[in-house]
């Protein structure tokens, strides 16, 4: 993903990325698998430098955090950065300021590579959930509840039953109890 300064005409230059992104050393707790990344961006000639813009389209794999379960998702990602030419003499505390945005360029190429990875993980969401009513795992006993329920939930549902049976049978006795009065 470098491109030599001296390769990009006044036009511009179409860049399409596919096979080398796939090998992206991308690691995220939330990623198991990269399948496909695919990049089209056009690069210009800007008086800062260059400027760099267009899709980066991925396949993957990321993990519920309910579940703990990787699911297949596609995400479209829009690209865009700043590359500024810096000089060995830059010294004006007011362009350091305009620059902290932009990627500093030294040498004479771009590599997109970090920016690409940047956007990656950005694009990966704080809270995954491979459905919104992902019934998680049991925090007792590692059952996906998804699959199926487990003992330690019946359990708790036992218990609410028999909180309401408990309930029940003492409305009852209290009817029986009125009931008796009567009789
Ligand atoms: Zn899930
Ligand atoms: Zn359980």
């Amino acid at each position: 993903m470098k491109i030599k300064i001296n390769d990009i005409p006044e036009e511009g230059l179409d860049l399409e990325f596919s096979e080398n992104l796939a090998e992206l050393n991308v690691e995220h707790e939330q990623l198991e698998k990269l399948k496909e990344v695919t990049a089209n961006i056009h690069i210009q000639k800007e008086d800062f430098g260059f400027f760099a813009f267009g899709e980066i389209n991925v396949d993957w794999d990321l993990i519920c955090n309910r579940c703990l379960i990787p699911f297949p998702q596609t995400a479209k990602i829009e690209f865009s950065r700043e590359y500024r030419l810096i000089e060995e003499d830059i010294a004006d505390e007011k362009i350091e300021e305009d620059i902290l945005s932009a990627v500093l360029i030294k040498n004479e190429e771009i590599d997109l590579e970090n920016e690409i990875k940047e956007d990656l993980l950005l694009a990966i969401p704080i809270k995954i959930l491979c459905k919104a009513e992902c019934k998680g795992i049991c925090p007792n006993c590692g059952q996906n509840l998804n699959v199926k329920k487990c003992s330690c939930v019946q359990e708790e549902t036992d218990i609410r039953w028999e909180a309401l049976k408990e309930i029940k049978n003492k409305l009852e006795k209290t009817k029986q109890n009125k009931t008796k009065k009567i009789n």
